[in-house]
């Protein structure tokens, strides 16, 4: 007679658990710190990887040979779906295009899907997958597979839509924090906050005239023409969700060293520094979906910030601050009026469905 096989004592440890009774929040989906701590705290211990793990815009796959793949994806359920500037449709071929350029990627395809409501009008469809086909011309890039749902009247509420991309990454380029390193400087292709305050405009005061627009544009041809000129890009983030605060700290806190933002080089335009002022909210912390923050060494800035300004989206590129000697993972301010003090990614959601 057979012995029944024992039970394997699992040696894994414990997965931490939700406080009982806990809920998400839309607050969960800003992009802040309260996203930061369900990804650490739910996400990561049960999924987490190499690969994962490094929470970077794209994951950097390994293909035959020396070749390299980066894969990202990305859900967008702005809200309303259109608005000054663009619409869901152009947003999420933006979004994901330079998720994949930031890491040094060629977008090669894009896969697309669709989660529409029972009444949402067909004219509306067609209006948005002109922009998906619009967007995807200017960034050279082409869906190549795709899936629609359809959920009940009520269920949703119009449109949303995933998009995930596929990206050859040339050999050579290492795109990451963690070789970031004192004296380097950060450069911006140009002024900041524009996406997400166009959106909340349209939302909340659509009696308010402006000529603010979102600045929702694919980003792979001025990253390329920024690598062509200094090959050696320490680091790019594109400053969605909670804006270029965020980027900022998120920088401080992967690659160890103090970063610090100098507020009277950071562009900002009038009528985005307006509406930011009526909607009580700082430019800083504002998406952006058309802006990439470069990190490079001090002897490469002017180089870099020439190569973009050479681009039809980097016009405006500049110097907006620095990595300081202090070893302490913060972001610092230096402000127009002369002071100094920390600034912290934004915790919550000031602004919710805003991509
Ligand atoms: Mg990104």
């Amino acid at each position: 007679m057979t012995q029944a096989p024992t039970q394997p004592v699992s040696r894994r440890k414990p997965m931490p658990q939700p406080k009982p009774g806990g809920r998400v929040t839309l607050a969960h989906g800003g992009g802040g710190q309260l996203t930061d701590e369900l990804v650490q705290n739910l996400v990561l211990p049960r999924l987490g990887n190499t690969l994962l793990n490094g929470l970077l815009d794209s994951a950097t796959l390994p293909a035959t040979g020396d070749a390299r793949l980066a894969m990202t994806i990305d859900s967008y359920v702005v809200q309303p779906w259109r608005f000054p500037g663009g619409d869901i449709g152009r947003l999420a071929v933006c979004g994901t295009v330079n998720d994949l350029a930031v890491c040094g990627g060629e977008p090669m395809g894009i896969a697309l899907s669709l989660i529409l409501a029972e009444g949402f009008e067909m004219s509306a469809l067609s209006r948005v997958l002109d922009s998906i086909a619009e967007a995807g011309r200017e960034a050279g890039v082409s869906v190549v597979t795709g899936d629609t749902k359809v959920v009940g009247r009520g269920q949703s509420d119009g449109i949303y839509i995933t998009t995930a991309g596929i990206a050859r990454v040339p050999k050579g380029r290492t795109i990451n924090p963690r070789r970031v390193q004192p004296g380097d400087v950060l450069i911006v292709n140009g002024p900041v906050g524009e996406h997400g305050l166009a959106v909340m405009l349209e939302r909340e005061l659509p009696q308010v005239t402006s000529v603010l627009r979102s600045d929702a544009a694919p980003l792979n041809g001025l990253i390329a023409q920024l690598i062509e000129s200094v090959p050696d890009v320490l680091f790019m983030r594109d400053a969605t969700r909670s804006g270029l605060s965020g980027v900022a700290c998120d920088l401080a806190r992967d690659c160890g060293w103090r970063v610090t933002l100098d507020e009277a080089r950071i562009p900002v335009r009038p009528e985005a520094q307006h509406a930011a002022d009526m909607l009580g909210l700082d430019p800083l912390e504002i998406a952006n979906e058309g802006k990439v923050v470069a990190v490079v060494r001090p002897y490469e800035a002017d180089a870099a910030v020439a190569a973009m300004r050479r681009h039809e989206l980097g016009k405006e590129a500049c110097v907006i601050g620095h990595v300081g000697g202090v070893s302490d993972g913060m972001c610092e301010l230096h402000t127009v009026i002369g002071g100094r003090r920390i600034i912290q990614k934004p915790y919550g959601e000031q602004l919710p469905r805003i991509c």
